[in-house]
């Protein structure tokens, strides 16, 4: 499953702060809490030719709402929590060589500002915090071009009459704890990268 990406900031509006103070005992003022969107996932095939079926991105709508992400940025941690979801539907992009509208499951989440996370407030708003790792389990995952859970007649990739043949991710059982993903990955990643060349170079 492909990562999660921060897609939007803004401000809270009178309906999400209504949203929100479901998940709060004390009255929360709208200046004190931290809202932005992520675009969880979608129903498009993948790079392992794997896709979810709309159905499935519809479920998970249901399922992550309420649930607690983990955000941390050098000594800081927040915990978001997922206040509102949505599928958006674009009927003018379809997936599966025709077949489904292209969907995508968008969720917004919050957590009260404080000291001891404007930090990672600010790593949001910059985009050093981007990339959301999402995880969920499925029920069934089914041949997209015989429909069978149990096809060995199809290989994955290969085109059949035209449609490549992928794994169809049905029936999500459980969606899993979200998280902001380090973004110190890709330069330790460069940095590796140039030692070697400077070796090279070196020799
Ligand atoms: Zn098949």
């Amino acid at each position: 499953m492909n990562n999660g990406e921060v897609s939007m900031l803004s401000l809270p509006t009178k309906e999400d702060m209504a949203r929100i103070q479901k998940f709060s005992r004390r009255k929360l003022k709208d200046d004190e809490v931290f809202i932005f969107t992520i675009t969880m996932c979608n129903n498009d095939i993948d790079a392992d030719y794997e896709r979810f079926s709309s159905h499935s991105v519809f479920q998970m709508a249901e399922k992550y709402l309420g649930k607690t992400g983990i955000a941390q940025f050098e000594e800081q941690t927040a915990y978001p929590v997922i206040f509102d979801t949505g599928v958006k539907i674009d009927p003018d992009r379809k997936v599966d060589g025709g077949v489904d509208d292209y969907v995508e499951l968008i969720a917004r989440a919050y957590f009260v500002k404080r000291p001891n996370n404007l930090k990672i407030v600010d790593a949001i708003t910059t985009g050093d915090l981007r990339e959301v790792s999402v995880a969920c389990s499925v029920k069934r995952a089914i041949c997209s071009i015989c429909g069978r859970g149990d096809c060995t007649a199809h290989q994955k990739s290969l085109l059949y009459d035209g449609y490549t043949a992928h794994k169809i991710l049905a029936d999500v059982s459980e969606v899993f704890d979200w998280a902001f993903v380090a973004k110190p990955e890709k330069p330790r990643l460069k940095v590796k990268i140039n030692r070697k060349r400077k070796k090279c170079y070196d020799k």
